[in-house]
């Protein structure tokens, strides 16, 4: 991870949310030659959260590659009678090195609160995997203004004290943004995001400036490199366009 002054290293980070059998893992064998054709050191972290089903298969077909795998959300207990939940044990002895949490897919279809997401998060680093940390407005928020307000409160209340660089990301979505083929201007991104750096900054001191802060909402090739100009853009959280080797691997292109 790089220091005060020097921007994070990138993060593109594919979330297939309830898409991919077996089949898909060809996309996947497809993104990791795509960048072993491409030579030299990666200048950027490449991660693929599947559905949980896959997360097994796919690190022993990535490893020693730059891809690694992750998952899309965890329980916050180690383990117990919690039926059809995975813990971030499970998820780790999976080959899983990273965990989504507080996706608001997750906050609207479970009812997941600010506190429970910090839970998670907490349950993340005790498995030693790295939280990647959802937040974002819905439509209602940016139209009253809001939108600013709604993510330092999100950051604040699903934000352990224990948060570093190297154990969590922060992914800001835009509620009305994900799936929608809508962003925001480059120029609302750029506020929301410099304030979320603020936040880091304000809370966790110069380790702030180094935790990675990434774009999701909408991000596909074509608007990749302009997303990724922008300071305090770190990366991206990629949905749809993460589904088809050739989108994302041009994704991730913008970002090298
Ligand atoms: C997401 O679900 O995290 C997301 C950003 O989706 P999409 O890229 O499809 O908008």
């Amino acid at each position: 991870m790089t220091g005060e002054g020097t921007r994070p290293r990138p993060l593109v980070a594919g979330n297939w949310k309830m898409n991919g059998l077996r089949t898909g893992i060809a996309e996947v064998r497809a993104v990791s030659a795509g960048l072993a054709a491409q030579g030299g050191p990666a200048a950027v972290d490449v991660l693929i959260c599947p559905p949980a089903t896959l997360i097994m298969v796919m690190a022993e077909i990535l490893k020693g590659t730059q891809v690694s795998v992750g998952a899309q959300d965890c329980h916050w207990a180690p383990s117990g009678a919690h039926t059809g939940d995975v813990s971030p044990e499970i998820l780790a002895d999976a080959g899983a090195t990273a965990i989504i949490v507080g996706h608001s897919e997750r906050r609207a279809d479970h009812g997941e609160t600010d506190s429970m997401v910090r839970l998670k998060q907490e349950a993340v680093h005790r498995a030693g995997l790295t939280a990647i940390v959802c937040i974002g407005e819905t439509k209602g928020q940016r139209l009253a203004g809001q939108t600013i307000d709604v993510v330092v409160r999100q950051l604040q209340s699903s934000l352990s004290a224990g948060t570093t660089s190297a154990n969590t990301v922060v992914a800001y979505e835009p509620v009305w943004a994900i799936g929608t083929g809508l962003t925001p201007t480059l120029d609302d991104v750029a506020d929301v995001h410099s304030a979320i750096r603020g936040q880091l900054v304000d809370r966790f001191g110069p380790d702030g400036r180094s935790v990675r802060i990434l774009y999701g909402g909408s991000v596909k090739p074509q608007n990749a490199k302009e997303l990724m100009s922008i300071d305090n853009v770190n990366g991206a959280l990629v949905g749809g366009a993460s589904l088809k080797a050739a989108d994302f691997l041009g994704i991730v292109d913008a970002y090298a």
